[in-house]
């Protein structure tokens, strides 16, 4: 569809290529500092993954943290505190939110909020403590798996 194809034009995104050395097996979490034009900046967190070449060596990609596929770029939110997928950016649910009185609609976004709290300094958040994850980030881990889920009833 054309509508969906000038948004991802026209929002800011990230190419793996340009983060590719950071990207490691024993961590694949990495933090981004983004900024903006008027040099606003978000910490943003962006999970990565390698796939073996054939002819040796790997490839580098992200991994949308909504739907967990493989991506070569990631797009920023309207919020511009998370990076997804283009398949999980052409979601509009934040306005859907407004008109919206369905009842799973709105677990979707109560999920949805949880996940952003447990974030919402993400300065301050340890993902990893002796070499595990910490329980914070598992608990975000799952609220952003339940909005995922509730999420397909709107696609
Ligand atoms: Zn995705």
């Amino acid at each position: 569809m054309t509508s969906s194809k000038r948004v991802v034009e026209t929002v800011p995104q990230i190419s793996i290529s340009s983060v590719k050395e950071y990207v490691s097996h024993r961590h694949p979490i990495i933090q981004l500092n983004l900024t903006d034009g008027r040099g606003r900046q978000t910490l943003c967190l962006v999970k990565t993954t390698r796939t073996e070449c054939y002819f040796g060596g790997s490839r580098p990609w992200f991994k949308c943290i909504l739907c967990d596929k493989r991506a070569g770029v990631l797009y920023l939110n309207e919020e511009g505190s998370h990076l997804f997928c283009r398949g999980c950016s052409n979601l509009r649910y934040r306005s859907q939110a407004v008109s919206g009185s369905n009842r799973m609609l709105m677990r979707y976004f109560d999920a949805d909020e949880r996940a952003e709290t447990v974030f919402d300094r993400p300065q301050r958040v340890k993902i990893w403590h002796k070499d595990k994850l910490t329980r914070r980030f598992k608990r975000y881990l799952k609220y952003r798996e339940k909005a995922e889920k509730l999420s397909r009833f709107f696609v």
